[in-house]
């Protein structure tokens, strides 16, 4: 824990837990205690958490729908030389919530701008799929109807990365149909349902899976969904023309016919006997 936190005038992005309360680190807990100001998404959802923690400093509001009017407010605590907190419902502030827009008015403010890390859907959700997680992309949620979301469905179906989706309970039926649709029943994914709760639960290994399970039972909870990417399309096999074009280059620089049937059978698997045949099929037309 640094011993200068918080410091006077800048923002702290401050990762809360997103279920289990175990997950609120220590250093997390003592800003919240001692920072002057609170930008909370929900003041009242947050409300224990910051009662428990005994926070004095005063909580303000800042939710979807005040981002523009507060906004200038909170830039001016930071003006006055106040320490100023964010937090959203839960996880991290500035993945999907209002925190993006502070941070970015903030930096572009000339403030400092620092993350106290904690749990996030997305990353809880990913590790813990099995899915690939050497490269990923998040999506957040979808645009919610329209040209938008078609446009973004679409885009999954050619992804090869694995995608990380948030989805409300009552919308995540029809977003597994269209995953079904534009990415095929058959795509791996994992249903991450109320990650690091009591009821936490993984729903898998196929979007077709996944639908069934969930038109048995009630969507329920908070979701966030990892789905694998598309597998690569295979590479058509080269034609006997650009086969022959290859020997030939390699014989052009020097090497005989049949070391260029090897070293060309050694990179594409072919058969030695095939490609030799080529060139002396080649020279007899
Ligand atoms: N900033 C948050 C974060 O770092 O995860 C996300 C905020 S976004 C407004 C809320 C969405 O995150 C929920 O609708 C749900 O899709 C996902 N989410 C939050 N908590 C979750 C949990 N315990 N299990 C599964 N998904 C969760």
């Amino acid at each position: 824990m640094q011993r200068d936190e918080p410091a006077a005038g800048s923002l702290y992005l401050v990762g809360t837990p997103i279920g289990h309360m175990g997950d609120l680190s220590p250093r997390a807990s003592h800003l919240l205690t001692t920072v002057d100001v609170i930008a909370c998404e929900d003041t009242r959802h947050s409300g224990q958490l910051l009662s428990n923690l005994q926070a004095r400093g005063r909580k303000v509001s800042f939710h979807q729908h005040n981002i523009r009017t507060r906004l200038p407010q909170l830039l001016e605590f930071l003006e006055e030389g106040q320490s100023l907190a964010v937090i959203s419902d839960a996880g991290l502030p500035g993945i999907s919530d209002p925190g993006e827009e502070l941070a970015t008015a903030a930096r572009q403010a000339g403030y400092p701008v620092l993350c106290i890390p904690g749990p996030c859907a997305a990353t809880t959700a990913l590790v813990s799929s099995g899915l690939p997680s050497g490269r990923f992309c998040f999506e957040g949620f979808l645009p919610s109807k329209g040209k938008e979301r078609r446009q973004r469905l679409e885009q999954l179906s050619s992804e090869h990365r694995t995608t990380v989706l948030y989805e409300a309970p009552h919308r995540l039926l029809t977003l597994l149909g269209e995953l079904s649709s534009c990415c095929g029943p058959d795509r791996p994914i994992q249903v991450a349902r109320e990650l690091t709760k009591r009821h936490e639960e993984q729903v898998g290994p196929t979007v077709e899976a996944a639908l069934a399970h969930f038109q048995q039972t009630r969507p329920q909870g908070e979701f966030t969904l990892v789905l694998g990417g598309a597998t690569p399309m295979a590479q058509p096999a080269p034609s006997d023309a650009e086969l022959t074009e290859q020997l030939q280059q390699l014989m052009a620089q020097g090497v005989s016919a049949s070391d260029a049937a090897r070293q060309l059978a050694a990179t594409t698997g072919l058969s030695r006997r095939r490609l030799y045949a080529l060139l002396h099929q080649d020279e007899s037309d």
